[in-house]
């Protein structure tokens, strides 16, 4: 079990630690909005209503995950980058982890042999036309039992590790690497990682959202991240990330 006390003794950021939450995206919202300095960060135990994008659910049962929303205050031309020090962040835990084939699913799905270990959840808050900040969610299944829809599609750190796993080291090996990145936000590095890291690109995908459809390769990205796919009469067709979801074609 989590406890504030471990998180404490462990963590050197500012933080709020809940057993069992909504989500703890919106309490970091709350909190920024109050002033929160940048990496402070909200852990629960338990999400009830964890969400993913475009309304998607977020499962975050108790005692075998995590669920961390980070607060960072990038420039506003850099607000975007935020997903990629959460995916970057994500990779790297893994790495130290000494799991093999870890991948980014362009925009920020963390993936294990093609299965998402993580999902990232940026939400930028605004005061009127003022960018406060941004939340950067984080859900990573640790030793969940993947049930349903998530069998297939999921894989969680105990799965893919010998190493023994505690949650706190997880959060503050986390917290240290997106700091690092974070560092970076401004820096053609973090970039180029991220893009090195992708498992998209030469990948046959399909794009949807809500008035889009896009069939092809997805070949490169652009300087702002956006996705380049080739479609069947050769032309090039950038997507941004946002609200579009991506999946290999079959
Ligand atoms: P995609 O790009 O795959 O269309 P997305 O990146 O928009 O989806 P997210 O918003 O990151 O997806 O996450 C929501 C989706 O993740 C859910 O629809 C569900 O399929 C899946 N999911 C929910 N909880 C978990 C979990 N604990 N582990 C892995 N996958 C999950």
């Amino acid at each position: 079990m989590l406890s504030h006390q471990l998180l404490a003794s462990h963590l050197s950021y500012p933080f709020q630690y809940f057993e069992s939450v909504d989500s703890t995206n919106d309490i970091a919202q709350e909190w920024l909005r109050k002033g929160a300095d940048s990496l402070s960060l909200v852990i629960a135990d338990e999400q009830r209503k964890g969400r993913g994008r475009r309304g998607r659910i977020w499962y975050t049962p108790p005692n075998v995950a995590l669920a961390v929303s980070v607060i960072l205050k990038p420039r506003i031309d850099c607000a975007s980058r935020v997903s990629m020090v959460g995916a970057l962040a994500v990779y790297d835990l893994c790495q130290s982890l000494n799991i093999d084939n870890i991948g980014i699913k362009w925009p920020n799905d963390v993936q294990v042999k093609g299965k998402k270990i993580s999902g990232i959840l940026p939400e930028a808050v605004w005061d009127s036309d003022k960018l406060l900040g941004v939340v950067l969610g984080m859900g990573i299944n640790v030793r969940n039992s993947l049930q349903g829809e998530l069998v297939d599609i999921a894989t969680t750190l105990n799965d893919e590790t010998e190493l023994e796993l505690n949650r706190v080291d997880l959060i503050a090996y986390l917290m240290k690497r997106i700091d690092y990145w974070y560092g970076l936000i401004a820096k053609d590095d973090l970039h180029h990682t991220w893009k090195s890291r992708l498992n998209t690109i030469g990948q046959e995908v399909v794009i949807t959202g809500a008035n889009v459809r896009i069939v092809g390769q997805a070949v490169d990205i652009d300087e702002n991240g956006g996705l380049l796919i080739k479609t069947a009469d050769g032309s090039i067709q950038t997507v941004l990330a946002g609200d579009v979801s991506l999946r290999p074609k079959t």
